[in-house]
C-alpha cells in the first residue's frame, strides 16, 4: 500500500543506491565478513545494531583517560564521567520524540521497565490489571507478571492479553480501544511493545493513551523495536512513560544501556513511588551522603546508580551517526527501502510466502515479518550459508531489517534473489 512506483532488476536497485542521499553512512559502520571474504547482507538490526566505526576512537578516549587520570576522570576527562550521562540526553530525545528533560539512558530495558512500573503500575483492589499484547515479548511477560504477584495479585486475574481475531495476525486498534474501554476502572496500566517484535505492526500510541488515560490508567510503552526505527514522537503521544534498548536499531553495542522516557507531567510528581538511588539526587547536594533523597526533576530523578562509561561511549559514538544523518532522513528511506522489499517479495508472487507485517507504512518501520508456510529452519539455515544475516521465530517466521543507515538497494535485491532460489 506504498505509493512509491518500482522497477524490477539489478541496475534499478543501483541506482536508487546512486541517488540515495543516506548511501554514505554505510561506511560508517563495520559489516561482518563470510569465509570467502564478501560481507554479510545483514538485515538482522533490529536484533543487534552494526558497530559504528566510531565507537573505538569514544571508548579508547574513556580507556586513556581512565589510565592517565584514575579518580579524576569524574571531572578532568576530556568528557567529564560524572555528567557523561547528559551528554547523550539531547540526541535520544531528538531519536525519540521527547523534551530533553523527559528522556533519561540509564540501566538496561528490563531493569527500566521495572522501575518503571514501580512508579506507574499501583494497582489496588479494584483497579489492577495490565494489558498486554499476546505475543508480548517473553521478557516483558516475565516482568509484568513478575510486578502483579509482587503487589499480591494474579496474574491469571490480572494479565489481560491483546490476541488478534481469528485468522488474522496483526491487532486492530479499534479492538485494542475496546478493550480498554471494556475494562474501563478495573485497568491500571496498557504496557505495550511499540513496535511488536514478531510482526513488526507500530501501535497508534497517542490513540491507545488517551483510551487508557479516559478510564484512569496509566500508558507505557516498551519501544525496544521503535526506537531509532519509527517516528515515536513521544511526548505528544502522551504516553506516561516508555523503556527501550539501545543495541537494536541505536547500534551501540551488545547488552548496552537503555533508555527511559517519563512524561513531564511526572517530572516533580512526589506522589509517585519510586524506587531509588544516589544518581536520582540532587546534583547539588548529591555527596552530602546525609540528606534525604531529594529527586532530580524529570526522568534523571529515576537513575539510581552512577552508569557504566564505556557503553556510554558506544552510545555516544552512535548517537553521533544519527545527528547526522537526521530523523526525517532515516524515516524517508526506512519508508523507501522497507516498500521496495515489499515489492520484490510480493512479485516472487509465491503462494507460500506471506507479509505479516502491517501494509501501511504508518503502521510499521523498517522491519518485515516473512511467514513461510510448511517451513522449517532449514529454508533459514540455506539463507544464512547464501550470506544472509536475518533472524528466525519459530514456528515459521523470517524477520528482516533493511536498515536505512546501512543496508543498501541492491543488499536487498540480493536478498530477495536468495529467497526465490531457496524457498522453491
Ligand atoms: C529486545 C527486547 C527486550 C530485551 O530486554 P533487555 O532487558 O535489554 O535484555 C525486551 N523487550 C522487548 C520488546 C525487546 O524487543
Amino acid at each position: 500500500m506504498s505509493n512509491f512506483v518500482f522497477e524490477e532488476g539489478r541496475a534499478y536497485a543501483q541506482s536508487l543506491d546512486q541517488s540515495d542521499p543516506m548511501r554514505s553512512f554505510r561506511d560508517a559502520f563495520h559489516h561482518p565478513v563470510q569465509a570467502n571474504g564478501e560481507t554479510f547482507i545483514y538485515l538482522c538490526g533490529n536484533s543487534l545494531g552494526l558497530q559504528p566505526k566510531g565507537v573505538r576512537g569514544k571508548i579508547d578516549q574513556e580507556l586513556n583517560d581512565w589510565s592517565t587520570l584514575g579518580v579524576e576522570g569524574h571531572f578532568h576527562a576530556k568528557n567529564p564521567w560524572m555528567p557523561y550521562h547528559e551528554f547523550l540526553t539531547e540526541a535520544m530525545s531528538k531519536i525519540v520524540g521527547a523534551k530533553p528533560s523527559e528522556v533519561v539512558v540509564m540501566n538496561t530495558l528490563s531493569v527500566n521497565l521495572h522501575l518503571m512500573m514501580v512508579s506507574f503500575y499501583r494497582p489496588t483492589s479494584t483497579r489492577n490489571k495490565i494489558i498486554i499484547e499476546y505475543d508480548a515479548f517473553p521478557s516483558d511477560r516475565y516482568a509484568v507478571e513478575s510486578q502483579i504477584r509482587h503487589h499480591g495479585y494474579d496474574p491469571a486475574e490480572c494479565l489481560i492479553e491483546l490476541k488478534a481475531r481469528e485468522g488474522e495476525v496483526c491487532l486492530r486498534d479499534q479492538d485494542i480501544l475496546d478493550v480498554i474501554e471494556n475494562l474501563g476502572d478495573s485497568l491500571a496500566l496498557v504496557m505495550l511493545g511499540n513496535t511488536n517484535y514478531y510482526t513488526g505492526q507500530f501501535f497508534d500510541m497517542a490513540g491507545i493513551t488517551k483510551a487508557a488515560h479516559q478510564v484512569g490508567a496509566m500508558a507505557g510503552f516498551d519501544c525496544a523495536h521503535g526506537a531509532g526505527n519509527v517516528n515515536l514522537d513521544l511526548h505528544n503521544s502522551g504516553a506516561d512513560f516508555a523503556v527501550w534498548c539501545s543495541y537494536k536499531y541505536l547500534n551501540s553495542g551488545p547488552g548496552s544501556l537503555g533508555g527511559c522516557f517519563v512524561h513531564e507531567r511526572h517530572a516533580d510528581n512526589a506522589a509517585l513511588n519510586r524506587f531509588a538511588g544516589w544518581w536520582g539526587h540532587n546534583k547539588e547536594t548529591r555527596f552530602g551522603m546525609r540528606d534525604p533523597f531529594d529527586p532530580i526533576s524529570g526522568a534523571e530523578g529515576w537513575q539510581l546508580s552512577n552508569p557504566p562509561i564505556l557503553s556510554m561511549a558506544a552510545i555516544k559514538a552512535s548517537l553521533d551517526v544519527f545527528e547526522e544523518a537526521g530523523m526525517e532522513n532515516l524515516w524517508a528511506k526506512a519508508r523507501k527501502i522497507t516498500a521496495y522489499m515489499e515489492y520484490l517479495i510480493l512479485g516472487l508472487n509465491k503462494q507460500d510466502i506471506q507479509i505479516i507485517t502491517p501494509k501501511e507504512m504508518s503502521r510499521r518501520g523498517s522491519q518485515l515479518s516473512i511467514q513461510v508456510k510448511n517451513a522449517d529452519r532449514n529454508v533459514f539455515d540455506r539463507i544464512t550459508k547464501r550470506g544472509v544475516i536475518a533472524d528466525w521465530r519459530e514456528p515459521d517466521v523470517i524477520r528482516v531489517s533493511p536498515v536505512p543507515l546501512y543496508v543498501s538497494y541492491e543488499d536487498v535485491y540480493n536478498f530477495v534473489e536468495i529467497l526465490k532460489t531457496e524457498i522453491a
